[in-house]
């Protein structure tokens, strides 16, 4: 049934904001849509992937209802991800139907991070929908390594993606993945394109996912492990490059490049120095909410979604998970135990 204006409205009633134990504001969320995608990153998936059974994954009235609940709870920032958000079929009347709460106020940002494939089709609707931003997975220019990064992906189409957004008026930032050996030489390049496009960079760097849950992945470990300090010191033999305070409450710390005018984040994942002011949770494409990145913990938020047409277990199911919201995470790189924690990006969302 298509989703409409209105068909799973938000819970009334001055709910009180999610808060954790430690005074920290839950205002952000990301939910993962799909756990399908059109490529297969070898640092994100194996080329066999194995997906979930439908009946697993939450519709998209499901979703409308838990995102709409999050909301009601004072959800400042929704980001659908997966996956790849938009491959996942009528995702559209997902985006369009929770761009109701961006036009009342609720929200003062409705998002999407994807690989760009299928953004030269979607771009318009998106802008339409009330989406003013979106960020784009792009680790390479050149088409070659596109192909060998991305497995399936072609980078003309997600180019033509890319232009799309623009053309719609759409913000872009692109999000890099900094690969020893793969795309460390040609950062610069990159900086300079983002520069000329009127594009922001992000440069992640690589997290240890997925390496332990027997469904592929895995294809990168630490020796193609770059970091980000190392690079931000290279970059700056050749860029200017302006201390921010911008800030998302995330991972990320950014900079304006003097040369470009452009903003560059830098996400260190691996570094706890972020968490104090952690303001997020993540959510997959079948209601599980991890109050942590990098921690196992999880609550269920299936089962109260599926177990009454009212939002109220849902609703209380999400703030004792809240409770449990721990303090910092857990990750380790270590060449003999392997990654600490084993999720795939592609089910936690990024
Ligand atoms: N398919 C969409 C995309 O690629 O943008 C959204 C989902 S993807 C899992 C979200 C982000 O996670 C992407 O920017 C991707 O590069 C990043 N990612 C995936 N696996 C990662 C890993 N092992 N380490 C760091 N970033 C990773
Ligand atoms: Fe798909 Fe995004 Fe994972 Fe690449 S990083 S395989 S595009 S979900």
């Amino acid at each position: 049934m298509p989703l409409a204006d209105g068909l799973a409205p938000a819970p009334r009633g001055g709910l009180a904001p999610l808060t954790d134990p430690f005074g920290r504001a839950i205002t952000y969320v990301r939910v993962s849509v799909t756990d399908r995608c059109d490529f297969r990153c070898v640092y994100c998936m194996s080329e066999d992937m194995h997906f979930l059974p439908k009946a697993d994954i939450l519709s998209l009235e499901e979703l409308d209802r838990l995102c709409s609940a999050f909301v009601a709870l004072g959800t400042r920032k929704l980001r659908l991800t997966g996956g790849e958000p938009l491959v996942r079929r009528n995702i559209m009347e997902l985006i369009r139907s929770l761009g109701r709460h961006v036009r009342s106020g609720a929200l003062d940002e409705l998002t999407l991070t994807t690989n760009g494939s299928q953004l030269a089709r979607h771009a318009d609707d998106l802008r339409a929908a009330g989406v003013r931003r979106i960020n784009v997975s792009v680790d390479t220019l050149d088409a070659g390594r596109f192909q060998s990064i991305t497995r399936w992906g072609r980078l003309p189409q997600v180019l033509e993606g890319l232009e799309a957004a623009k053309q719609a008026g759409l913000e872009v930032k692109i999000n890099a993945v900094a690969l020893k050996g793969v795309n460390d030489d040609e950062l610069d390049g990159m900086l300079a394109w983002c520069g000329e496009q009127g594009f922001d960079l992000t440069l992640i760097e690589v997290m240890p996912l997925g390496d332990m849950d027997g469904n592929g992945g895995g294809a990168v470990r630490e020796e193609q492990f770059l970091s980000l300090r190392d690079v931000r010191a290279d970059l700056e033999k050749r860029w200017t490059l302006l201390d921010s305070d911008y800030r998302t409450g995330g991972p990320a710390r950014y900079v304006t490049v003097k040369e470009t005018g452009r903003r560059l984040g830098f996400i260190t994942p691996l570094t706890h120095n972020f968490c104090e002011s952690c303001n997020r949770v993540r959510v997959t494409c079948t209601g599980t909410l991890y109050m942590c990145l990098g921690q196992e913990d999880a609550a269920d938020l299936r089962a109260p979604l599926r177990a009454a047409d009212n939002d109220g277990p849902l609703i209380q199911a999400i703030r004792e998970a809240i409770t449990r919201k721990p303090q910092g995470h857990d990750f380790i790189i270590d060449r003999r135990r392997g990654p600490a924690v084993g999720r795939h990006m592609s089910v936690t969302g990024g």
